[in-house]
């Protein structure tokens, strides 16, 4: 199917401002059409780690917001936790990382609730049939939502080559378990030299998979089930995934997870991706990059493939941003994300999600 994607264009004037023009494209777009009073309504972003300067704008959120409400929806700002052991792995440290990045009840006027729980063994999971997964795990907040938006920051990625909505659903709502499953084929590892044996691991592994051997914590492999939390619970950063889950791999299972996510939630969803700031890498790095291209908007959407069709056309219909890392020209005239990433191939997220019937490739852009 040949779906609409709206583009609230960058440039503005004084008869219509981009936050006019924002709700201008929800109204349009009809994304709001299933949103009734009294959903609660998931708002999916992510809040960039701190020192990351790339992320969404809080104001853009507080519109948003207002439009929820507006519609009788109860708004909430959410994400998971991270695999990795940066800012945001923790729920505590996730709030602390958001509020000093301007996110809270007074910026966006609604509150902000972490997706899967205080360490991240809060997950709903759901049997499926899919090539890599027979179990999706992801934050029981978002699915116990009536309605999700996926708000994404839309950028490259350095391993799926661009971070849309699919990646902002799949990796972001996904459980630690989940984003470790996605990253790696294997248990995590234990670095004897960080490990202090304070035993905290082991008290909370819920498979008896570590113990302490010369007051160094150490897994049993064959025990283990892959939850991650083990992860989020040293204080130390002496427990690591093992990041070998090749790259065609890694794409198809972030479009799993979005399959599963999104069938939940049934026509109750909807996309707006930010085209600004459109920097090379992911914004969990506690930095960014200079942008490849000029800003180009917002786009909204009731489908996933397409909006991210749309947003990587239209990043490369872009001049490249001459102080980028983009050094190969040649290739970004074409394709901006392989001359980043040259041994990356996007596409497989998008064949993939297209292939598992989340939408055509194909797509009408109304520009607005
Ligand atoms: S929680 Fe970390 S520091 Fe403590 S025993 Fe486990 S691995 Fe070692
Ligand atoms: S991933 Fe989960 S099951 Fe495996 S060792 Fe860590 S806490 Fe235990």
């Amino acid at each position: 199917m040949t779906g609409k994607v709206y583009l609230a264009e960058i440039k503005s004037s004084s008869q219509e401002n981009l936050l006019q023009r924002l709700e201008r494209i929800i109204e349009l777009s009809g994304i709001f059409n299933t949103l009734v009073k009294h959903d609660k309504v998931a708002i999916k972003l992510h809040f960039g780690e701190p020192g990351n300067t790339a992320y969404i704008r809080p104001v853009y959120l507080r519109k948003i917001v207002s439009l929820v409400k507006k519609k009788g929806g109860r708004p909430f700002l959410t994400d998971c936790s991270t695999l990795y052991n940066g800012r945001r792995a923790r729920a505590i440290e996730h709030l602390e990382a958001a509020f000093e990045n301007g996110f809270d009840y007074s910026s966006v006027g609604a509150p902000i609730i972490i997706g899967d729980g205080l360490i991240g063994d809060s997950y709903h999971s759901n049997s499926v049939n899919y090539k890599h997964f027979k179990e999706i795990s992801y934050g029981k907040e978002i699915h116990d939502a009536d309605f999700l938006l996926s708000v994404a920051h839309f950028k490259g990625h350095e391993m799926s080559g661009f971070g849309g909505a699919i990646k902002n659903i799949g990796m972001g709502a996904a459980s630690k378990k989940g984003k470790l499953a996605m990253h790696s084929s294997v248990t995590p590892a234990f670095d004897k030299t960080r490990c202090i044996g304070c035993g905290r691991c082991i008290n909370w592994c819920p498979a008896g998979a570590i113990a302490l051997t010369n007051k160094k914590a150490g897994i049993t492999p064959d025990l283990c089930l892959g939850c991650g939390e083990c992860i989020a619970v040293c204080a130390e950063g002496a427990i690591n995934i093992v990041w070998n889950e090749s790259i065609s791999n890694f794409q198809e299972k972030m479009v799993e997870y979005s399959k599963a996510i999104i069938e939940d939630k049934g026509s109750k969803v909807g996309y707006l991706n930010f085209l600004m700031d459109i920097s090379p890498e992911c914004d969990c790095y506690p930095y960014n990059d200079a942008p490849i291209v000029p800003d180009i908007g917002i786009l909204c959407g009731t489908n996933l493939v397409q909006i991210d069709q749309a947003s990587v056309d239209l990043v490369n219909q872009q001049p490249v941003n001459p102080n980028s890392r983009i050094a190969n020209i040649a290739i970004a005239e074409t394709d901006k994300f392989r001359a980043a990433f040259p041994n990356i191939d996007w596409e497989i997220q998008l064949d993939y999600a297209s292939d598992c019937g989340l939408g055509s490739r194909e797509y009408q852009l109304v520009r607005v």
